[in-house]
């Protein structure tokens, strides 16, 4: 990687900054003096110090966002807001990515990563990995629709849903419920309810495996996943 791309992804300010940085001498590879940004370093083997302070690398980024409606899962759209552009430069340097799609309208819990592998297992159908929501539905939520549920909903295009856990926090006109699925078909929560006669009128996803959305973070508001929370991802 080249040594300027590299300083400024630590955090050491602008390509612009770090070029000064390097012009006035102030950075060193392997005890040598380097000033041109343009050289590669391999971060992961040398020793790269600033003004004597040793340069810790990172490769990958991983972020708790609580995802706001309105913005699309997506790192780029030529309309559309997307949750990246939600991120500063200093994470943007790291390109993460969203892992797994929640639609425009939907709150919640989304990690961000550049770590593929990650987001791979966490993604596979194998894995199986529990996601849970909190939904305010239209209707009635029934004790009959619970089992529904469990015994697997059938969505309009005859896809069978495996077993699903609905819990009824409130019900009512306007019932509001926790829902965990183990998959993650186009819409899935709101197609499960269509197919019970129900809408979902607001939903937010608040756990994925044993990884929670921390509700201090207001929607839109992020940051990085804490040394508990990377060893709960697995
Ligand atoms: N199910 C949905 O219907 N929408 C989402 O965003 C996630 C799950």
């Amino acid at each position: 990687m080249r040594i300027d791309k590299l300083l400024a992804s630590m955090g050491y300010g602008s390509r612009k900054e770090v070029k000064r940085i390097l012009k006035k001498g102030q950075v060193q590879v392997d005890g040598k003096t380097v000033k041109d940004g343009k050289i590669h370093v391999e971060p992961e083997q040398q020793d790269v110090r600033i003004m004597g302070e040793k340069v810790i690398y990172r490769k990958h980024i991983y972020l708790m966002m609580n995802k706001p409606a309105g913005v699309i899962s997506a790192t780029e759209d030529p309309t559309e807001t997307c949750v990246t552009d939600l991120l500063s430069e200093a994470e943007l340097i790291f390109q993460p990515f969203p892992v797994g799609r929640l639609d425009k309208d939907t709150e919640g819990l989304l990690l961000l990563t550049n770590d593929g592998q990650l987001a791979h297992r966490l993604l596979s159908p194998k894995k199986n990995v529990d996601k849970t929501y909190y939904a305010r539905v239209d209707g009635v939520v029934t004790d009959q629709d619970v089992q529904a549920f469990k015994k697997g909903i059938i969505l309009n295009d005859g896809y069978v849903c495996k077993p699903a856990e609905l819990k009824i926090i409130r019900q009512g006109n306007q019932s509001e419920v926790y829902v965990t699925i183990t998959e993650g078909k186009y819409h899935q929560i709101k197609r499960m309810f269509q197919a019970v006669e129900k809408t979902v009128m607001y939903l937010k996803r608040i756990q994925m495996g044993k990884l929670e959305l921390d509700e201090r973070l207001r929607p839109g508001e992020y940051r990085e996943l804490t040394d508990d929370e990377m060893s709960r991802l697995g």
